[in-house]
């Protein structure tokens, strides 16, 4: 119920506007965002890569009205390269296709989904292109898949709480295509999506069987112990080698977790959001856990 609402507000214009004109909530983003400025996250990218972490580095932003603004976002991007090939980053992108103006067309956002991947390409980079809420899960993978017949630079995401997934990934597995396996942080209907998280949890774990042996190179993207256990269990079972996929977590998220999965040698990348576009990307990580509410009531307050 809760995690429902705070989705809904987070589509909100008017607590938006609300939300990120406030000191002391946009203090509170910093939680989750590295800053609204590149230098930020740069700054973010490095102390995560000198504690042995990669990175995706996002600039955030979703479903862009104008092809103006999808062009600045496609810019901002492609700057994310260069910036991470000058201060050699160990370091790769994740975005949005709706920022890339997917709403406009899916034509014009496969375009500039593919010059970024040509630039990604060009330092021996990768895009990553997350997955959005369901309406667009279709045309996002229809985009990646023809971009990556132009590149192999790009992969894209998995959400565990769609029926449809364990299908996608077959397809995606069938041309080669990385892919980062989530749980989904949507808000979805019960004709799409695992209403239980016992479900959503079990399905994950199937994807994880099909994805760990099947010879390419994946990302678990999870803060669940279990998964987490599940995944170096299969791992094993399989002969998986820990070079041979790599765990992802939210910066700011379990960072405890983090530290422990370094030390036990384990490839962990962190996903380093920043930008000027936070709020929906906030709500998300609020509603995610009913604690974090109350740390943002608290401190609003204090
Ligand atoms: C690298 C990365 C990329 C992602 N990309 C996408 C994407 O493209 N599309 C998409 O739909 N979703 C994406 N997600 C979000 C994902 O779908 C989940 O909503 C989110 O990761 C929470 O699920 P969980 O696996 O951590 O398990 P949960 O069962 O939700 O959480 C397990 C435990 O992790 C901790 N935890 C989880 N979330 C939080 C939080 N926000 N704050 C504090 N603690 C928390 C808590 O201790 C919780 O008990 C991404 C997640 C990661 C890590």
């Amino acid at each position: 119920m809760l995690r429902s609402t705070l989705l809904k507000l987070s589509e909100s214009q008017g607590f938006a506007r609300w939300v990120t004109c406030n000191r002391t909530t946009r203090r509170m983003s910093h939680r989750f965002v590295a800053g609204e400025e590149l230098a930020e996250a740069i700054s973010a990218a490095r102390v995560c890569n000198d504690q042995g972490m990669l990175v995706s580095l996002d600039y955030l932003g979703e479903n862009v009205l104008t092809a103006e603004d999808a062009q600045r976002a496609r810019d901002a991007y492609l700057e994310v390269f260069d910036r991470i090939a000058a201060e050699k980053l160990n370091a790769n992108v994740s975005c949005k296709l709706t920022q890339l103006g997917l709403d406009l067309s899916p034509e014009f956002s496969e375009g500039q989904a593919l010059s970024i991947v040509e630039r990604a390409a060009s330092y021996d980079n990768f895009l990553r292109v997350d997955m959005e809420g369901s309406a667009y899960t279709e045309r996002t993978l229809e985009v990646v898949k023809k971009v990556r017949q132009r590149s192999p630079a790009i992969g894209t995401v998995i959400q565990a709480y769609l029926y449809r997934s364990e299908q996608d990934v077959q397809d995606l597995l069938a041309i080669g295509c990385r892919i980062r396996l989530c749980k989904g942080a949507y808000s979805e209907p019960p004709q799409v999506a695992f209403p239980k998280k016992e479900d959503v949890d079990a399905n994950y774990i199937k994807l994880v069987r099909l994805l760990l042996p099947s010879g390419f190179y994946h990302g678990i993207a999870t803060h669940d112990p279990r998964m987490i256990g599940a995944t170096i269990r299969i791992a094993a079972e399989s002969k998986v080698a820990k070079d041979d996929f790599e765990f992802q977590m939210l910066y700011g998220v379990r960072t405890d977790l983090q530290r422990q999965l370094v030390r036990d040698g384990y490839r962990l990348r962190i996903y380093i959001p920043y930008g000027r576009d936070w709020f929906p990307y906030f709500m998300r990580r609020l509603a995610e856990r009913p604690a974090n509410l109350g740390f943002f009531v608290r401190n609003f307050f204090r």
